[in-house]
């Protein structure tokens, strides 16, 4: 189905990003798989390109334009390319400016986000605790008062870009005032440590670490937010996390579905190309249904974003169709190329295994249908 949602210069910006993708990412693709990690050199090119400040005033070095559809765009294109692009870039650019932007003061963001718009300052979001996930309420990383700043102690698990993040806005327990509250951890703090790269199943290309924090001797500057309301604020930057993660799932599957299609065209079996059988068309026919109808939902979803209209439960459903529709989608397109399908030099095979991830991250599926669940007023008895 034709997309209403882009307008001429989101167009433009796409040949750029494509352009940078092409440039800077594919060359160098395996490399980054085996060292784990994306250069900081394409970093600092994506900044440099202007693509990392999406959303930021042009007063601290951003694009000045606060449009979610560039983001899209961006991340759509980084998708193609492999997952972890998008998933590296977009914690960054979808993820961390929210925060970076709205809840920090004046002379934080001079501080901040000149960097992060160049990518001199990567960043990462410390969330997860290898006994809190889906409980957030279960952060133990705790921050006590100490003197004018705060001491932070305790770790975090499966962050990404976490290995070269600069800066890492981190969740702690704070005992005063109670509650959860958001900080600035900042590479080379005394005390701030990070584990070896985990050994993730897909998505090489992107670091993700554990992190560690052993008394951290943090200043008032590096709190972000108001004290003890981290929690609510967490909950409230949820909805651009989910729509980001959706718009990026629906456009790696579509870009599987491309490479399938010029496969099953080229492959022969029986003398015949094996996209004729009619099981290929069925198979085929019913994932491009499925992906147009998780494009147009999610595409409508950014639409609502951007009028700062989309609500918590429909970007909750936004994350979970598309991830579900990308993961079958690209499961059955495995199955048409056959052995080749289980080869990793094969895209789907590689696709395959970095899709796994989006039904677990930014909240597991069975979260999504918590949150929807609820809207239905179908809640758990109390007591
Ligand atoms: C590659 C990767 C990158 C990540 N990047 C980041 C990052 O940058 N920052 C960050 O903070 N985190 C990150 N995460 C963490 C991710 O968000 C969590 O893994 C996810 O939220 C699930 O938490 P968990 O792993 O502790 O699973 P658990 O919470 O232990 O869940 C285990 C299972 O129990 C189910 N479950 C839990 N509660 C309920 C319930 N109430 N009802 C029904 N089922 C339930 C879950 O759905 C799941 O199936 C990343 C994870 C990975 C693997």
């Amino acid at each position: 189905m034709k997309r209403a949602l882009f307008e001429d210069e989101h167009n433009w910006f796409r040949e750029s990003v494509a352009a940078f993708v092409d440039r800077e990412l594919m060359p160098n693709r395996e490399r980054f798989r085996s060292q784990r990690s994306i250069d900081r050199e394409a970093w600092l090119k994506a900044g440099e390109a202007g693509f990392l400040g999406l959303g930021v005033p042009a007063e601290y070095g951003g694009s000045g334009i606060d449009d979610f559809r560039f983001n899209a765009v961006f991340g759509e294109e980084l998708a193609r390319a492999g997952f972890a692009y998008a998933s590296s870039f977009g914690i960054q650019t979808d993820v961390v400016a929210p925060y970076l932007l709205r809840l920090t003061t004046e002379e934080q963001r001079r501080r901040w986000l000149p960097g992060f718009c160049k990518g001199e300052i990567v960043t990462a979001i410390g969330m997860t605790e290898p006994a809190a996930g889906s409980d957030l309420k279960g952060i133990q990383s705790t921050a006590r008062r100490d003197g004018d700043g705060w001491s932070l102690s305790g770790s975090k698990t499966f962050i990404t870009n976490g290995y070269n993040a600069n800066l890492v806005v981190t969740a702690a327990r704070t005992p005063d005032p109670g509650g959860i509250s958001l900080f600035a951890v900042e590479e080379g703090m005394e005390g701030f440590n990070r584990g070896t790269k985990l050994h993730k199943l897909g998505q090489h290309e992107a670091d993700t670490a554990e992190l560690f924090f052993d008394e951290v001797a943090l200043p008032a500057e590096n709190l972000i937010g108001e004290p003890g309301r981290g929690m609510a604020l967490m909950m409230g930057h949820l909805s651009q996390e989910r729509i980001s993660t959706a718009v990026v799932n629906v456009a790696h599957a579509e870009n599987v579905m491309r490479l399938t299609l010029e496969y099953v065209m080229e492959r022969k079996a029986f003398g015949r190309p094996i996209g004729s059988f009619q099981n290929s068309r069925f198979v085929l026919a019913g994932c491009d249904a499925e992906l147009d109808m998780a494009r147009v939902y999610v595409d409508r979803c950014v639409e609502a974003h951007v009028a700062g209209e989309l609500t918590a439960v429909e970007a909750a459903k936004a994350k979970l169709i598309s991830s579900e529709i990308q993961n079958r989608v690209i499961d059955a397109c495995m199955q048409l190329h056959g052995g080749y399908g289980y080869i990793e030099e094969y895209e789907v095979a590689r696709s395959w295994v970095d899709a796994r991830i989006t039904r677990i991250w930014a909240g597991t599926n069975e979260i999504m249908k918590e949150v929807i669940g609820r809207s239905l007023g179908l809640e758990e008895p109390q007591g």
